[in-house]
């Protein structure tokens, strides 16, 4: 480092520098001004377009550095005046930019911000195969995300801190009704705890498997190797539900077991298409079904008073009048 005296001597030689160029600027022309600008912002987008990575960060790192020890050591009235300069810069270079180039800086912004978040995440990323005692997870914002505590005044639904209100009902635009209890014995089999409702409750899957009424089409499905649960559809998705009776030399299935004449072989035939259920179950919720359930009903009325050669059609796209249009 140079001794006290010369360092002395620098620094006021840069000052005289900096004053002279100040005194040049306030000269210039906007003309020339601009100019200069250009070739400066050229000079720079230059430099760094052959930077290489490492470079770039401690160039970045210098200029935090720099602009810390600069912040640190200024007053409140040079803050103030820094912000409501750095405000009016802002200000009008927003004014005067077209719907494009605001367009392109907010796209910018949104990436900056999103290669942020996702530069956080990318450290998080498999951290949970390390878990280790010795961090404090709860104090890490990004893990600790608290407890469902705030409420909606409207539809009193909870939320954590992190979610925007209005997510449940739209600030009140919508109600729901409040769900009713399921009538019995479909109520007694979810709640209580004696054989047949344990069962049921452990294999309620393949209770609801038992009464489908449709089965799940797709366009196209796309099955993925290996042990791999999920698979993905492309195109349209509908709900197969076929014919109402069995084609010749096959086993009624789905909504065809509802048309099956003597009320134990439907319970036999659901029990044999799904394995380890039990007729004694399947009989309690085939008589609930054909008791309240208003599809059951209506294609049953539909089997006796339609001739053999009627079709049901069911147009999914249209909405009943006077309701909801995604219903
Ligand atoms: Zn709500």
């Amino acid at each position: 480092m140079a001794p006290p005296r010369k360092r002395k001597f620098a620094r006021s030689i840069q000052r005289r520098e900096r004053e002279g160029i100040a005194a040049s600027r306030a000269n210039e022309s906007s003309k020339l001004c601009q100019q200069r600008q250009l070739a400066d912002s050229e000079r720079t987008a230059a430099s760094r377009a052959c930077e290489t990575e490492d470079e770039r960060y401690s160039r970045q790192a210098a200029n935090a550095q720099r602009m810390t020890i600069a912040r640190a050591s200024e007053t409140v009235e040079e803050r103030c005046r820094r912000q409501a300069a750095d405000a009016q810069r802002t200000a009008t270079a927003r004014a005067s930019e077209n719907t494009e180039e605001r367009c392109r800086r907010q796209a910018a912004g949104a990436q900056r911000i999103s290669n942020v978040r996702y530069e956080v995440w990318r450290q998080k990323e498999n951290s949970a195969f390390q878990y280790s005692s010795n961090i404090c997870y709860e104090s890490d914002p990004l893990i600790a995300i608290g407890r469902m505590t705030l409420e909606c005044n409207f539809c009193q639904a909870l939320r954590w801190k992190g979610e925007s209100p209005g997510m449940c009902c739209s600030n009140g635009k919508f109600r729901l009704h409040s769900l009713q209890a399921p009538p019995k014995p479909l109520y007694t089999l979810l709640t209580a705890d004696y054989s047949d409702a344990v069962h049921f409750q452990d294999n309620v899957r393949k209770y609801n498997a038992c009464f489908q009424m449709t089965s799940f089409g797709s366009t196209k499905e796309i099955r993925e190797a290996g042990f791999m649960p999920t698979f993905k559809v492309q195109g349209q998705v509908y709900h197969r539900i076929g014919s109402l009776q069995p084609l010749r030399n096959e086993e009624p299935k789905f909504l065809q077991i509802y048309f099956v004449g003597d009320k134990d072989k439907q319970i036999e035939q659901r029990c044999r298409n799904i394995s380890n259920t039990r007729p004694s179950i399947a009989s309690q919720i085939q008589d609930m079904l054909h008791q309240h359930n208003s599809y059951v009903q209506g294609f049953k009325y539909a089997m006796e008073k339609m001739s053999p050669e009627l079709k049901v059609v069911i147009y999914a796209d249209k909405t009943p009048s006077g309701q909801h249009e995604r219903r």
